[in-house]
């Protein structure tokens, strides 16, 4: 693939992620499903590479890069067959809202085990009454006495949330009362994984991914003060500028990251199916030809390789404008790359096992399990009609209909 939007740095870090993926690859990741562990030893090497906190501050021990560099990682695993899923989480969503709005001890903290692999963070928002429609959250923290040393106590329930069980500590989004307006208000809290009272189901998907998703219950989960993300807002410079709202920002902070690094995994799982599926189509042959040759064959995988291209032309577009930190101008391109790669991926991995015939339905091919796998890019982290809703009203001015 040609790159328009990438620097001498980018293209030698694709190379070298690349190559790292070539060495593990689809099989790597097939064991460690089958297996119901976690690749370890993959996040451990790219985490020592650096690759893993290549968007976090270099004072705390990342790569002082952002998501342009940890997209680029992601997608590379992705096309060489082995995604690690917990990067558009740890580093990506809980490593950037801590660096943005932490307070100084949850920098220190957190921030230097997320740059160096050591620690992981998941990240829950989604409920089982809200799904898409997170103003509908009930997850609520109230404080256990006044005065703001006073603990926090959070009760709600979570679904789908990826990783919980690898995870140290899970950020969960909720609600509190705002002490001024009375009104309920998002705010961040971190909850480490073994909190009395956060207890985790798995859910049973189809998915075969060595991230496991959960259905977490907070049961007047007693957590410190200080486990709210910017201490109630009066620690960090851009949550003081966010006033009475910053766990709003905080909240939006980590939504971008994760659209563009959603793009990433689709483009990179779509890259890795079609890439297969042109070495067949190359040798395959039934008639006089191999079937590459065969238009009806050709045509729609040269339709995916353009429709992925466009993909990352706009994943690029979005990290390049979050990076440069426009947080408004980021958030309609972050929404439209996450369009664009969800799509791409999914008709990609479809044509990649038509492309095989039978063989796109055999196991020993690796392609079929990607058809359920590639459709958690449209759904998650915000589903393709959300996007389209996003796009009719912020961008295209249309009225709504919820
Ligand atoms: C593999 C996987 C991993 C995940 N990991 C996490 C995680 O780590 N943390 C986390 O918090 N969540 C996670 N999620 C949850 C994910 O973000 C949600 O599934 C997603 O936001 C959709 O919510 P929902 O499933 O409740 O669907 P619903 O909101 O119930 O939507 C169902 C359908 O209705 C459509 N729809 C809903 N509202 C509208 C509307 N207004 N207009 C048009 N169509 C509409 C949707 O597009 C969708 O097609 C994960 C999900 C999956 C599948």
């Amino acid at each position: 693939m040609s790159t328009v939007l990438e620097t001498d740095e980018h293209r030698d870090l694709r190379a070298a992620v690349a190559a790292l993926g070539k060495r593990y690859g689809r099989d790597y990741m097939m064991s460690v499903v089958s297996d119901g562990s976690h690749p370890r030893e993959l996040w451990a090497e790219a985490a020592k590479a650096g690759y893993l906190g290549v968007n976090l501050p270099e004072e705390y021990g990342g790569g002082g890069g952002g998501m342009a560099e940890l997209s680029i990682v992601l997608e590379e695993l992705g096309t060489a067959g082995s995604p690690l899923l917990m990067m558009v989480v740890s580093p990506a969503i809980c490593g950037t809202v801590i660096a943005r709005f932490g307070t100084d001890e949850q920098k220190r903290q957190w921030l230097p085990g997320l740059a160096d692999g050591s620690l992981i963070m998941a990240f829950g928002i989604t409920e089982p009454d809200a799904g898409s429609n997170s103003h509908r959250i009930t997850t609520t923290a109230r404080r256990d006495g006044s005065g703001a040393d006073a603990d926090w106590l959070l009760t709600g329930r979570k679904v789908f949330v990826s990783g919980v069980d690898i995870a140290d500590a899970t950020l969960i989004v909720g609600r509190t009362e705002d002490a001024r307006t009375g009104r309920l208000k998002p705010c961040l809290f971190i909850v480490p994984r073994d909190t009395p009272g956060f207890g985790r189901s798995p859910i049973d998907m189809e998915l075969q991914a060595a991230e496991k998703q959960f259905e977490l219950v907070l049961d007047d989960v007693r957590l410190p003060a200080d486990a709210l993300v910017g201490g109630g807002a009066s620690h960090s410079g851009e949550a003081e500028n966010g006033g009475g709202d910053a766990g709003l920002l905080q909240l939006f902070a980590g939504l971008n990251p994760e659209r563009i690094m959603t793009a990433a995994f689709g483009i990179g799982m779509g890259r890795y199916a079609l890439a297969r599926a042109v070495d067949y189509a190359r040798t395959r042959q039934v008639w006089k030809e191999p079937i590459g040759a065969h238009q009806a064959i050709a045509h729609p995988l040269a339709q995916a390789h353009i429709e992925l291209e466009l993909a990352r032309l706009m994943m690029q577009k979005a990290a390049r404008l979050y990076d440069d930190g426009d947080d408004i101008g980021a958030g309609e391109a972050a929404n439209m790359a996450k369009y664009a790669a969800g799509e791409a991926c999914v008709k990609a991995v479809d044509q990649a096992v038509h492309t095989l015939g039978g063989n796109g339905l055999a196991r020993e091919y690796g392609l079929a399990s990607l058809v359920t796998a590639s459709r958690v890019a449209r759904i998650a982290p915000v589903s393709r009609e959300m996007i389209l809703n996003y796009v009719s009203h912020q961008s295209l001015g249309l009225p709504k209909s919820y």
